[in-house]
């Protein structure tokens, strides 16, 4: 037990970007590539596997948007893989599990064309994963972008590029519909998982998975190391999210937004619910996920002019973290709706 080693670990609120000099003249001049194996995408953001979030409107529009959409895996393969081949979109993804299936159903998405597999479950640094990971590289080598995940610490990113991941999804229990701190006690603040897995020396790609809740979240997530931000809230009124509208008696519509461990989801895509870590709830109806994506991609080239850098290479190199007080996060929000 490590009981005298407890150490502060900070989250996105926690800390600013410091202003730097700039010669960047317009936010054309900065660049969001970021790549996935060999796939380039012109913007560093994934909609989540989620329910609510991806299926294949949201994974065509994302792709147009120049990110990408990965599949939710909680439906029948049959269904999945229909999803899959309906999207729109040079690179398409899909999401698989652990256990059962996920074999049958990962053969099945490639063969639709997938070519990034996301092993998606709540504790990758576990010896499940690293059975798939074995058996999926076996079966595809390098011929499929394997993502896996999730994971809080360094070990954790280390293992899993070692068992044959190409990207891993960091932050445990950080998600905006997530109840994993509360109910187990476990998980790190997202922003502080980041650094720690920045560290790894192995070619893995780290996607911050959760607790984005704005652009400025997105460049606070890159500039610690991250190649992508995972969104799930962010994304999930608009448009393109499967789901119901739902008319309210104030006028104002909204979508179900749920966390795939939530009970209402367990007992939709299995039937019975145990082990509860997320909760279900309904947000606002925005517009199309083009809309959000603009204000997004504008959000974060802006940030990284702020900190005179073209490249999320170079906002890494040059990001320097102050952390700001309880004080200081009051300041930095818009505090004229505090009065
Ligand atoms: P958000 O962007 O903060 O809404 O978080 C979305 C992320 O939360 C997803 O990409 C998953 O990593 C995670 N997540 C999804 N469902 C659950 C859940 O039920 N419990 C815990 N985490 C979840």
């Amino acid at each position: 037990m490590f009981y005298n080693k407890i150490n502060d670990c900070l989250s996105y609120e926690d800390v600013l970007l410091e202003p730097q000099y700039s010669d960047i003249t317009s936010r054309k001049e900065v660049s969001l590539q970021s790549s996935l194996s060999n796939h380039a995408f012109e913007l560093p953001v994934i909609s989540s596997p989620m329910d609510t979030v991806t299926e294949t409107s949201m994974a065509s529009a994302m792709g147009r948007c120049g990110g990408l959409g990965i599949i939710h895996r909680y439906c029948s393969v049959d269904k999945q893989a229909k999803m899959v081949r309906q999207v729109e979109n040079g690179i398409r993804a899909g999401a698989i599990g652990v256990t059962g299936d996920y074999h049958e159903r990962a053969l099945a998405l490639v063969a639709m064309g997938a070519e990034v597999l996301c092993i998606d479950v709540a504790h990758g640094h576990h010896i499940l994963m690293k059975n798939a990971l074995t058996q999926l590289k076996e079966t595809f080598g390098s011929t499929v972008h394997l993502m896996a995940g999730n994971v809080a610490t360094l070990e954790g990113i280390n293992d899993l590029a070692l068992w044959g991941a190409d990207s891993v999804r960091c932050n445990i229990g950080g998600g905006s519909i997530c109840s994993t701190r509360i109910q187990t006690g476990h998980g790190l603040p997202g922003l502080h998982t980041i650094f720690e897995c920045a560290k790894t020396e192995h070619d893995v790609a780290i996607i911050a998975d959760g607790g984005i809740r704005t652009s400025g979240d997105a460049v606070k997530a890159l500039a610690a190391g991250a190649d992508f931000v995972m969104l799930g809230s962010m994304l999930a009124g608009t448009i393109e999210t499967p789901g119901q509208v739902i008319h309210t008696v104030s006028g104002k519509s909204r979508k179900v937004y749920r966390g795939m461990a939530s009970k209402d989801a367990q007992m939709d895509w299995r039937g019975r619910s145990s082990s509860n870590e997320g909760v279900s709830t309904t947000v606002p109806i925005m517009g199309p996920v083009s809309s959000k994506m603009e204000d997004i991609k504008n959000g974060i080239k802006s940030g990284l002019s702020y900190s005179g850098a073209r490249s999320i290479r170079e906002l890494q190199a040059k990001a320097k973290f102050i952390r700001q007080t309880s004080a200081g996060a009051t300041e930095s929000s818009t505090h004229i709706f505090l009065k």
